[in-house]
């Protein structure tokens, strides 16, 4: 649900302003800040129809808020676990999302679920109350989890009773893919969202520079380890830090493990995945970082398609070798690593 908007317009600093015969439309730009998916989002579009974009990106995000939010009238997700052991109609960026969803879980073994949550509900994470569930709830509960049980096609969508559907670790990804394509087809030169964790752009600057995108420093979370310098694409991070309680001294993170049933806890602090879009980047992303550091760089080897930061609790920062000449190093305290793609 969309709770403020912000606008701002500028004319971004730019060298083609000096030079006789440039467009000057092509150095505007504008920002909005919307809140939608639970987290402050912030658009801006480049050129003289960046205004259209700016629109045009947050019809796409406050309609993709109310199709996958978890409670809502409009929300296709909350129609199919309410109708749980029913056949229920859904829109086609569900059926988009149940693709996508689909093709994760089967390449990451199983480690990306969107069935993870009755976990997520029985761990508490959507309340403010969390806490460790009894063994026995627990093993009962993942009886109820497992994506190969849900069906979708032709207009509609089904679990099994019991079962529950959450899109909150692809919703993002997909939201920024279809606002990029939107601001693209509303005519803007250039553009780049940020929402939450998810960061997607396209086209050149008007100063011709990369786009820098920050990877958050897991422990101090108002700094930074480092940026990342990418032509275009999505730039996604999963991190422990995002959202957690303790309990008795022991951190549980809002990221469960499908095979156990319990928060990951496997030494990684971050992963941030670089790849062409975002629905990918925020499927994979959530993927490695339930494999862990020998599994997401196994995974990276075998796979390839996308580049990554990990960030580990004994002080690491690996950089794979496809970005480590776009990244630059800024965080202290911290050791970075560049393995070789072998
Ligand atoms: P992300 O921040 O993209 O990694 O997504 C994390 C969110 O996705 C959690 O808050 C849950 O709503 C949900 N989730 C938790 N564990 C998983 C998992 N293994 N696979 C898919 N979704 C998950
Ligand atoms: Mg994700």
């Amino acid at each position: 649900m969309k709770i403020n908007k912000i606008r701002a317009a500028g004319f971004a600093a730019c060298l083609a302003l000096l030079l006789p015969g440039c467009a000057s439309t092509a150095e505007l730009s504008g920002t909005a800040q919307l809140f939608a998916m639970d987290t402050v989002m912030l658009i801006t579009a480049y050129g003289g129809r960046y205004e259209a974009g700016l629109d045009a990106a947050e019809a796409v995000i406050s309609d993709l808020d109310a199709k996958f939010t978890p409670n809502g009238a409009a929300s296709d997700i909350h129609a199919i676990n309410e109708g749980a052991g029913a056949s229920v109609p859904v829109s086609e960026d569900t059926l988009n999302v149940l693709s996508a969803a689909s093709e994760w879980y089967r390449s990451s073994n199983g480690a990306f679920d969107p069935t993870t949550y009755p976990l997520t509900r029985l761990w508490g994470f959507d309340t403010d109350n969390p806490g460790v569930p009894s063994a026995d709830r627990l093993s009962e509960t993942l009886k109820h989890v497992g994506f190969s049980a849900v069906s979708y096609g032709d207009g509609e969508a089904s679990i099994p009773e019991g079962y529950g559907l959450d899109f909150g670790a692809i919703a993002k990804g997909y939201a920024s893919e279809k606002a990029v394509r939107a601001m693209r087809d509303a005519g803007a030169d250039a553009g780049i969202v940020s929402l939450g964790g998810n960061v997607e752009a396209f086209g050149t600057k008007p100063d011709g520079s990369l786009w820098s995108v920050a990877v958050q420093d897991p422990v101090d979370t108002g700094s930074y380890v480092g940026k990342l310098f990418i032509p275009g694409g999505a730039v996604v991070t999963s991190g422990n830090y995002q959202r957690y309680f303790t309990q008795n001294g022991v951190r549980y993170c809002h990221i469960i493990d499908p095979g156990t049933g319990y928060p990951v806890r496997n030494g990684l602090l971050s992963v941030t995945i670089v790849c062409e879009n975002g629905t990918k980047a925020d499927a994979l992303s959530t993927a490695l970082f339930v494999m862990g550091e020998g599994g997401a760089l196994r995974y990276y080897r075998d796979n390839g398609g996308f580049e990554m930061v990990i960030i580990t609790d004994d002080g690491r920062v690996v950089v794979t070798p496809g970005v480590s000449g776009s990244f630059e190093e800024s965080g202290e305290g911290w050791t970075y690593a560049y393995p070789d793609a072998q």
